[in-house]
């Protein structure tokens, strides 16, 4: 059908219209009764009532008042009447009525929103009002399914003692859950902002751990640390905190959102035993070092002497004390270490000289293997260089350990973009790539049999990789097991 003017429209066309139009209903203002003069198909629908028994009957006749209706100014009947008052549209987002479910005969709980506009006769009086409704019963269920779901994972995070929190970047706006104020030494019923907490954390640490880890975060879009916070009452806690950023779609950090733990206790473990091998180490120190003095004074006082075995034996105790001092030194370093907290002594210095002291020195120990190493050039590099030689000589000592007498160590050095890159080649035995990364990890040891007659505690890796980390280096392995390993490690030159 085409209309060309409003003299072809059909008679019942508006009629038509409204019967079709969503969720429609138009009650006359006759308060209290607020008679049913029209209602759409699906108002009926969404009521479950048929057009017969809402017509000419009161709204309240239909639809009674319902002992759930909310107490706070939203049922229908304050609702029709303070349109008629304030003569203005007047919206209830969501409201509760409870409609009898078909087929069962039960009240279902439901939920609408509904929008009321008043209608006025030629005096300007409101004669009708036009409700229309939506039924929202699934978007408030999905609603209340998502709290109800983050109330359990509150709830489980609380109990395995884990705080939440979250941080918009651009606003500042900080939001946490509860857990977060007692791990920070507060009573539950106190607020916190971002800056209280991060007045807490230790200033070392701050400087050190919390605003590096925030920068590397924000490239790398993850974050992890532990740090020192000082309680309300001055006593000092360690926390961890673990987490990711979330990007927008101008891929700009956008959310920071982790959780956070306490982990004092452990961390006062940690510190005992530390301790206690600082304190077993240096102990031990002391009857090696006299022990070394004797052996010197043997072999200066048999100097003169033809017997083989003598000169060999007193070789090898040397060489036995040697390698223990190394190991108690290794200890006494682990024990120092604290995250993110090596001190450094920088100068400038010839890395190529260094590795070869290293080797020099390696050979004065034992001598089993063939060790190339060709510098081309002078390589200057800013850098502590005890430490720095101190992982140089755990790449060749790994590389002697780890493989067959008689098999070649290779060394290298070079300048690769920025940075000079020392790496250390074996022949030996390699590493499995699931044990590529956990190899820097503390005390861990490959589980291999090969490995069984090869003495070690997983450590120098780790102190190597520390050191390293310190610089703002980067130490890794290329290895394949039995066919061999390099260890790398590389060092800006700009520092
Ligand atoms: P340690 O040698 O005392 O066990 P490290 O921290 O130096 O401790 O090394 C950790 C582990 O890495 C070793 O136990 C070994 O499994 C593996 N590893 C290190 N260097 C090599 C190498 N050159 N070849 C094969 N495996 C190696």
């Amino acid at each position: 059908m085409i209309f060309n003017s409003a003299a072809n429209l059909p008679e019942n066309l508006f009629q038509v219209l409204f019967e079709k139009s969503p969720g429609s209903l138009l009650i006359k203002a006759d308060e209290p009764r607020f008679t049913i003069l029209a209602a759409s198909d699906s108002y009926l629908k969404i009521t479950s009532v048929s057009r017969e028994e809402v017509l000419g009957r009161g709204f309240f006749e239909v639809f009674p008042d319902n002992n759930d209706d909310p107490k706070d100014g939203t049922t229908a009947r304050k609702v029709f009447t303070k349109v008629i008052e304030t003569r203005e549209k007047l919206d209830v987002p969501v409201y509760r009525y409870d409609s009898i479910e078909a087929g069962t005969n039960k009240s279902q709980p439901h939920y609408w929103s509904c929008s009321n506009i008043p209608i006025f006769d030629n005096d300007n009086n409101v004669a009708y009002i036009l409700n229309t409704i939506v039924d929202i019963t699934g978007e408030v269920k999905a609603k209340e399914a998502a709290i109800e779901s983050e109330k359990r994972l509150l709830l489980a995070a609380e109990a395995t003692g884990l705080a939440i929190w979250d941080l918009d970047i651009q606003e500042l706006d900080f939001t946490y859950s509860p857990q977060l104020i007692e791990l920070f030494g507060y009573t539950p019923n106190n607020n916190i902002t971002l800056n209280n907490i991060r007045n807490q954390v230790h200033p070392d640490d701050m400087q050190n751990i919390v605003l590096r880890a925030y920068h590397e975060a924000l490239e790398t879009g993850k974050y992890a640390y532990e740090v020192r916070i000082f309680w309300p009452d001055n006593s000092l806690h360690w926390i961890r905190t673990m987490g990711i950023v979330l990007f927008n779609e101008k891929n700009e950090p956008a959310r920071m959102l982790g959780t956070i733990v306490d982990i004092t206790e452990s961390k006062r473990d940690e510190i005992r035993k530390n301790d206690f091998i600082a304190m077993a180490s240096h102990e031990l120190k002391t009857p090696l070092t006299s022990l070394k003095a004797y052996i010197q004074l043997l072999d200066a006082k048999l100097a003169g002497s033809t017997n083989p075995f003598i000169h060999t034996a007193l070789l090898k105790s040397g060489n036995q004390v040697n390698k223990m001092t190394a190991l108690i030194h290794s200890f006494l370093d682990l024990s120092k270490l604290e995250p993110g907290k090596l001190q450094l002594k920088r100068q400038h210095f010839d890395i190529n000289k260094l590795i070869e002291e290293a080797i020099a020195e390696r050979l004065i120990i034992t001598n089993t293997h063939i060790i190339h190493f060709h510098p081309l050039e002078v390589l200057t590099v800013n850098a502590d260089r005890g430490k720095i030689g101190q992982v140089i000589s755990n790449f060749i000592s790994n590389a002697i350990k780890y493989s067959r007498k008689g098999s070649i160590v290779t060394l290298r050095s070079e300048v690769v973009d920025d940075n000079i890159c020392v790496s250390v080649t074996d022949d030996g035995i390699g590493i499995k790539l699931k044990d590529h990364e956990k190899i820097f990890h503390r005390f861990f040891r490959a589980e291999d049999d090969d490995m069984k007659n090869i003495s070690g505690f997983g450590i120098g890796l780790y102190l190597s990789s520390e050191i390293i980390q310190s610089h703002k280096g980067k130490i890794w392995v290329k290895s394949a097991e039995g066919k061999g390993s390099t260890f790398y490690f590389s060092l800006p030159l700009t520092v």
